[in-house]
Formats: C-alpha cells, structure tokens, sequence
C-alpha cells in the first residue's frame, strides 16, 4: 500500500493532538502536584469574583478583558480569568450571569465600565453576545 493523501492526514491530526496534549501537561503543572481543590465560587458581580465561571481570584489573578475608549461609560469585552480563559479548567463552566446559558470559549461578556469622579470604578454585566446582541438590531 503506498501512502496517500489520507494516511498523512492521520498522522498530522495525531501530531496536532500531541501538541495540545503536551500543553495541556506543561500549563498545568500545579494540578498535577497537589490533589483537586476546591474551587471558591462567589456572587457574579462582586468584586475580585470572575463575571464568567464564578471563581473568587486570589491576588495577582485577572480577568482579561478589552475596554474600548469612550466618556463616562465605556463597552468592556470580559473574556474570563486564568481559570476560565483562553482554557476552561475542569468543572469550570462559563455561564452569562444574564441569560444563564453557556459562554463558548471563544466568546465573551459585554459589560459597560462606569467611570466616575470621586467614586469607585463600577462594571454593569450586560450579557453575552447570546442575548445582548440579538439577530435584529435595537434602537436605544
Ligand atoms: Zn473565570
Ligand atoms: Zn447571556
């Protein structure tokens, strides 16, 4: 049998899956040291608690998002904290605090960013672009 086309394509695929293997290994070495702890999940919305999965960060951890330039209020992309973004950990799941529904990886929470004088920053949770961004555009 020679090779064709499709037994390279095997064997790429099975490269691929190495690689994200050997990543997953080399991201997560304290996982594989210390036995499964327990996460501390807290109220969505409160501060030093991740918007996406819930998780109460501990110091150093953040939570990446995109703040877009504005005045007063400005549009804040949430992607998630270490735990839940760009990889989700097990038994981590990314929800929208809105609509309740599932936050793909890839996907993010839009939130507004209040910004007032003499006043702590506030972050208002709109939704994930399931159910802030409807199919038909609205007017506000
Ligand atoms: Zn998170
Ligand atoms: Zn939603």
């Amino acid at each position: 049998m020679i090779p064709g086309p499709f037994y390279i394509l095997i064997l790429v695929f099975v490269g691929a899956a190495l690689l994200v293997f050997a990543y997953g290994l080399f991201t997560t070495p304290d996982g594989r040291k210390r036995p499964v702890k327990r996460r501390e999940q807290g109220r969505k919305g409160d501060q030093g608690v991740c918007p996406v999965c819930g998780t109460v960060l501990k110091n150093g951890e953040q939570i990446k998002s995109a703040v877009f330039p504005g005045n007063g209020e400005r549009l804040v992309h949430i992607f998630g904290c270490p735990h839940c973004h760009p990889f989700a950990e097990r038994d981590i799941e990314r929800k929208c605090p809105v609509c309740k529904k599932r936050v793909a990886q890839e996907s993010y929470l839009i939130a507004r960013l209040f910004e007032r004088p003499h006043k702590k920053r506030h972050v208002h949770i709109l939704g994930c672009m399931g159910c802030r961004l409807p199919k038909k555009s609205k007017e506000s």
